[in-house]
């Protein structure tokens, strides 16, 4: 577990400490989070982290926005490739069940597309609003946090719980934002509040529209709340759905080896990726990576962008 200092400015965060070295070439990381949402690195410092990981290939998927393109772009240091992305909050809904929450990524979309650009930006006011109501029920169970200095954590960026988080570890009632999670926001603690996202077949179907590919991301993360079986990955597939996220920090190894032998089976694209948030989160960049292979095949179905070669 990491505890960090939650003032210290983000492009001070010792990026050795969060970061492996691959000693291989073809490093691809296909799930990174910058302060566009609630990774704790700018955009242009999580390029530069990449590249300082030893990764060749990294994708920049925030949460519900695509802002950190063009910051990503900017900074892209030679021999880093850019794949602009997005991770796009969903719930799937079996008959007769429970929506449950699937977050999806989809990379290589038409920013510029009406329709992906109009849901984005609900998303966005639904986070906003659904922060509130979380921060004003830890205030009234006492907690001494406010809804403007979640804003200020978010820095204009997509609001998420690791925001609230950090703001909880600010007034000292926790001493990490993984405590905070624990002991606070969990989708089953008190305080949880829904939001309302996208349909997962809807959203396939919006990237796809959108000239992008999706990603179905940490299909087997138990530890974070329920996940869909396998019937519903299936279903996904058939809407459209180009590959799964095989491996990832929240996967025991023994769901990553079906999930691989369900991918292969569904003729799905299996990636690996860190889901690197910086200080947020002790995930290191390049700890889980995609095949070559596996990413030229992804990629070829994509015509709403390009990636950007710096
Ligand atoms: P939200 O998008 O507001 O529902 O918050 C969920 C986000 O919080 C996820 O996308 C993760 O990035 C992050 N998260 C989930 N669990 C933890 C944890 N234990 N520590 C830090 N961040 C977490
Ligand atoms: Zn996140
Ligand atoms: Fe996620
Ligand atoms: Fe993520």
């Amino acid at each position: 577990m990491m505890s960090r200092d939650p003032m210290l400015p983000v492009d001070k965060v010792t990026i050795e400490t969060l970061v492996s070295v691959p000693g291989k070439r073809s490093c691809i990381d296909l799930h990174v989070h910058s302060t566009a949402s609630d990774g704790t690195l700018s955009p242009a410092a999580v390029v530069c982290a990449a590249a300082e990981a030893g990764l060749h290939i990294m994708a920049l998927t925030d949460h519900d926005t695509l802002a950190g393109w063009d910051e990503a772009f900017g900074a892209c240091p030679p021999g880093l490739t850019v794949v602009p992305g997005l991770e796009l909050s969903c719930v799937y809904t079996a008959s007769g069940q429970h929506p449950t929450s699937v977050h999806l990524l989809g990379y290589l979309v038409d920013p510029a597309h009406p329709d992906l650009v109009a849901d984005l930006r609900r998303l966005q006011g639904e986070r906003s609003r659904r922060g509130e109501k979380i921060v004003k029920k830890l205030v009234a169970a006492g907690y001494p946090i406010t809804w403007d200095r979640v804003r200020e954590f978010a820095d204009g960026g997509s609001v998420g719980r690791p925001h609230v988080g950090r703001a909880l570890v600010e007034a000292d009632v926790v001493a990490s934002v993984d405590e905070a999670f624990v002991e606070l926001l969990s989708a089953t603690g008190p305080f949880y509040v829904r939001k309302a996202d996208l349909d997962a077949v809807a959203g396939v179907r919006l990237i796809a529209a959108a000239g992008g590919v999706t990603v179905f991301a940490h299909p087997a993360a138990g530890r974070r709340g329920r996940v869909v079986d396998e019937a519903a990955i299936a279903a996904l597939a058939a809407a459209g759905l180009a590959g799964i996220e095989v491996d990832h920090p929240d996967h025991l190894p023994a769901e990553s080896a079906r999930l691989r032998v369900l991918a292969a089976d569904l003729g799905l694209v299996a990636t690996g990726s860190s889901d690197f948030h910086g200080s947020n989160k002790v995930n290191r960049l390049g700890e889980h990576m995609t095949q070559p292979s596996a990413y030229q095949e992804l990629i070829a179905g994509a015509w709403g962008s390009r990636p950007y070669e710096g």
